[in-house]
């Protein structure tokens, strides 16, 4: 779960890593009121969560109250990258000296917390890693260690920081880092810039925070994050009904068992020219009530031409998913084609029973290609 600036800022400020003072505003009369309360010059944020705000228009200074009010205006309603904003973040504007960027984050491959540093901050870190990759500081935590202070010298040593308060403010700033990171579950927290004021004081001037979907049982204070306005209607539906969905752009309604399977089918659509509509995982089930519900939410998508069901049966058993498939057709109406594939354990038996029951829409294909082409066929 991916967690607004505002939001990852808070947490950042219960840890005692500095941030800036402000206040949420969804309305340009709200801008105005925070940047009363707030005085001075301030910044309006546009909350999406998607980076890269600053190049899109969505922040902007303003000198003070009647300047916030327009700058929201502005900025309210603004299209992000598919993200529409509605939400705004009012915070007393800082004065930057220098900008640099730090985040941990969790590297799978080495099975440990990263951290990187660098003095290139405020730019893209893709970008420092591209071309200036001897200016990026990496270094790996080992969990059963844990988090030691010579490792957060070595980080800042590596990344050529030399002023001294500020070597001693990222120090302690490293290890708050590493405990909100560990003690949210978190998989991510950038905090890019990381600024130094003219005055050498060092805060967090932005948050993109990831918290571990999985974790969120032991963090009800962070589960109440989410923001449900912030998905597509679909995918909302689909976490209501516990179906693992997400939506893209395509025409053919994908649905399979297993999230492996299901990302081989979306491949296999684009092999066969077409665009998947939906990535849909079914999980180990396949009853009746697993099937309407993701038929539902599958179907409840406009765009949808067609609908491919690949099942690869192991613990599942085809004909389970075929009656499965049945019952969901005796509840819920679809006209749209449906092509169905299915492999591995009792399959022939599940043919069998879809062609008994011959709905006319339904159509079986033996392979996984054939019954793409057939999806992509029947979706033009
Ligand atoms: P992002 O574009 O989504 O990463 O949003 P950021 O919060 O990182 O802001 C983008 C840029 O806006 C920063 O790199 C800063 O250069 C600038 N910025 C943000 N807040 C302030 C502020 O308080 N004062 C000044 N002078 N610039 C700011
Ligand atoms: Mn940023």
């Amino acid at each position: 779960m991916d967690l607004y600036e505002y939001q990852g800022k808070e947490l950042f400020r219960r840890f005692g890593i500095l941030v800036s003072e402000g206040r949420l505003a969804r309305t340009p009369a709200e801008a105005r009121a925070a940047a009363e309360a707030l005085g001075g010059p301030v910044v309006v944020k546009a909350q999406v969560l998607t980076g890269g705000r600053g190049k899109a228009g969505g922040i902007k200074l303003a000198d003070g109250p009647d300047d916030a009010e327009r700058k929201a205006e502005e900025i309210l309603g603004l299209d992000i990258r598919g993200h529409v904003v509605r939400k705004l973040w009012i915070e007393s504007a800082s004065e930057i000296a220098k900008e640099h960027y730090l985040s941990v984050t969790f590297d799978r491959g080495a099975k440990k917390a990263l951290f990187m540093l660098t003095t290139e901050g405020g730019v893209e870190i893709e970008e420092v890693a591209a071309e200036k990759p001897e200016a990026l500081a990496r270094l790996h935590v080992d969990p059963l260690e844990g988090f030691q202070p010579y490792q957060a010298r070595r980080l800042i040593y590596r990344a050529g920081i030399e002023d001294e308060a500020e070597q001693k403010q990222i120090l302690d700033l490293v290890g708050k880092l590493y405990r909100c990171f560990v003690e949210s579950d978190a998989m991510l927290c950038e905090i890019n810039p990381l600024i130094v004021t003219p005055e050498g004081e060092v805060r967090a001037l932005d948050s993109k925070f990831t918290v571990d979907d999985n974790a969120l049982y032991k963090h009800p204070d962070l589960a109440e994050m989410r923001d449900p306005e912030a998905y597509p209607p679909e995918e909302r539906a689909a976490r209501e009904k516990g179906v693992t969905y997400v939506k893209l752009d395509g025409d053919v309604g994908i649905l399979g068992n297993g999230a492996g399977l299901v990302m081989s089918t979306l491949d296999m659509i684009a092999l066969v020219g077409g665009r998947p509509a939906n990535f849909c995982d079914l999980g180990g089930g396949g009853d009746a009530q697993g099937v309407v519900d993701a038929l539902e939410v599958i179907t409840a998508d406009p765009q949808v031409r067609s609908i491919l069901f690949n099942i690869f049966a192991g613990i599942t058993r085809c004909d389970e998913v075929a009656r499965g498939i049945l019952q969901a057709l005796e509840r819920i109406r679809i006209e749209r084609p449906i092509v169905v594939r299915f492999d591995g354990t009792n399959a022939e038996e599940g043919r069998e029973l879809l062609e008994e029951a011959a709905p006319p829409n339904l159509h079986a294909e033996p392979t996984m290609l054939e019954a793409a082409r057939r999806a992509v066929e029947l979706a033009a």
